[in-house]
């Protein structure tokens, strides 16, 4: 790879009037959806290889959302783009007032394993879009997907627009090296403190997506059989290995047999074969993973589950009795099919429980005491959340999707990914046709106007 030859082209590029007109970048758009639908299969294919995700996981959560954000950005890039004209301020007077959205330049993208295309692609078409140039380093753990993005982007994307670099930690490592003007980075929260500094190097403006142990807390006023069922769901898609999954359940005492009971049956339903035989159970990505995860669950007390299947890395959905607060599991965040079941007693305990989960990604409850899920929902800071149910914040792109703090900083998806990739650029213009006389030296006569002018504006 050669860094500074792609940086030049791009900056090239960047300074092009052309290469940056809005009807070029759909024109792309629409070329870059075409292209994706062409390559469906592989791209299934692709991530099957890498860890046995099923085509409809693959269809779902990775090829749906991109190309519902393409069409976002299709249908509304010409509008998010137009200058605002904003009221011009009486003291300005006579003059026209706008924001300019302005792209950043040059954008570094670093992603994951997990959803491996999704999470590259998304916000390629955010920082392309709006009018950037951009280096995309997939995960080197899922090399099939990272051959594919790299096929895709280099048939659409020409050198200086989008360019995939292929690699792992050293890739990343020489890419931060390089001054960018945003980086957009979405890994563990250890990754995002190292990207984070190299970024403050070059005072470059970084969006971190991050990790989230997330709680999922369930009342005794929940319908605990709907519950159950939507927490299976977002728990074991991907087999746990999703940022807003649910990581540990946190039930009112009197009810927890009950929603064990409908967790036991709901994972029976979904997931009836063996391990070995099902195919709708993603494995795990990797060796280390793995281990760590059999490591887990070997050190607590399995109430449910707990099969593992060597030759595929699978591990079967897993319930984990009462882990002390202390234990590794739950002094990490999960990311895996292993579900902690934890009780409390009331809301005092609660409370005590949650502090536990600082600054999550996301933030469950199920409840049918409405008042309580606002007040939780309130006094929680937690990257985004649901109301009786799992996960689902993340479809809706008219939805901000980030963390906070511990969980990341900056959000994006639909407009949010569009605010993200510019910034907003403040031009005044001023007419010349009058003059206003009284902010000019000297002041000597113009004290008394000023002050009625403040009383009046302010
Ligand atoms: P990771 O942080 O290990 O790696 C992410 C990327 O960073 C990879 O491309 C990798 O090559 C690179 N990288 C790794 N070590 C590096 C280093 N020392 N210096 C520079 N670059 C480095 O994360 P992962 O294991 O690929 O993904 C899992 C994590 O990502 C989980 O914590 C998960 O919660 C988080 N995640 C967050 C979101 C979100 O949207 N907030 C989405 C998916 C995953």
């Amino acid at each position: 790879m050669e860094v500074q030859g792609i940086l030049q082209s791009q900056d090239e590029y960047l300074s092009g009037v052309n290469a940056r007109s809005i009807k070029y970048r759909i024109k792309k758009l629409k070329t870059l959806k075409r292209t994706i639908a062409l390559h469906e299969n592989e791209i299934m294919q692709a991530l099957y290889d890498d860890f046995y995700k099923p085509n409809y996981e693959t269809l779902a959560a990775e090829l749906f959302t991109v190309h519902k954000e393409i069409k976002c950005f299709i249908d509304n890039l010409g509008e998010w783009s137009s200058p605002e004209n904003v009221t011009p301020s009486l003291l300005n007077f006579p003059s026209s007032e706008k924001i300019y959205h302005e792209a950043y330049g040059k954008v570094l993208i670093i992603s994951p394993w997990n959803y491996p295309f999704q999470l590259a692609i998304m916000p390629m078409i955010g920082a392309f879009a709006s009018g950037n140039a951009v280096v995309l380093k997939p995960s080197e753990f899922t090399a099939h997907t990272a051959n594919i993005i790299e096929t895709i982007c280099h048939t659409v994307f020409d050198q200086h627009e989008v360019v995939v670099c292929k690699g792992g930690v050293d890739t990343s490592q020489q890419l931060l090296e390089e001054k960018w003007d945003h980086i957009f980075f979405t890994g563990s929260t250890a990754v995002g403190k190292i990207v984070a500094k190299k970024a403050a190097e070059h005072l470059t403006p970084t969006t971190l997506e991050l990790g989230g142990k997330n709680p999922c807390i369930v009342d005794e006023t929940a319908d605990l059989k709907l519950a159950a069922k939507r927490i299976a769901w977002g728990k074991w898609l991907n087999a746990g290995q999703t940022c807003i999954a649910p990581d540990t359940v946190l039930v009112q005492e009197n009810v927890k047999d009950d929603l064990i009971k409908h967790l036991k049956s709901w994972v029976k339903k979904f997931y009836p074969d063996t391990l070995e035989k099902n195919h709708d159970l993603t494995g795990i990505i990797n060796e280390k993973h793995f281990k760590r995860l059999v490591e887990l669950k070997e050190e607590n007390k399995v109430l449910f589950g707990g099969d593992i299947n060597e030759e595929k890395k699978k591990i079967a959905p897993t319930l984990i009795d009462e882990p002390s607060m202390e234990s590794t599991i739950m002094q990490q965040e999960i990311f895996g099919p292993l579900l902690p079941i934890i009780s409390y007693e009331n809301d005092e305990a609660l409370k005590r429980l949650t502090d536990h989960f600082y600054q999550p990604l996301a933030y469950f409850i199920f409840t049918r005491n409405k008042k309580k899920a606002k007040q939780w929902m309130r006094e929680k800071q937690f990257g985004g959340g649901v109301i009786n149910d799992s996960i689902i914040h993340v479809i809706n792109e008219k939805l901000p999707f980030g963390g906070v703090g511990n969980s990341g900083m900056g959000q994006y998806h639909g407009y949010y990914s569009f605010k993200t990739f510019t910034r907003e650029k403040a031009i005044v213009d001023h007419k010349i046709w009058y003059d206003q006389p009284f902010r000019y030296p000297p002041y000597k006569g113009k004290l008394g106007l000023l002050k009625k002018l403040k009383r009046w504006i302010t």
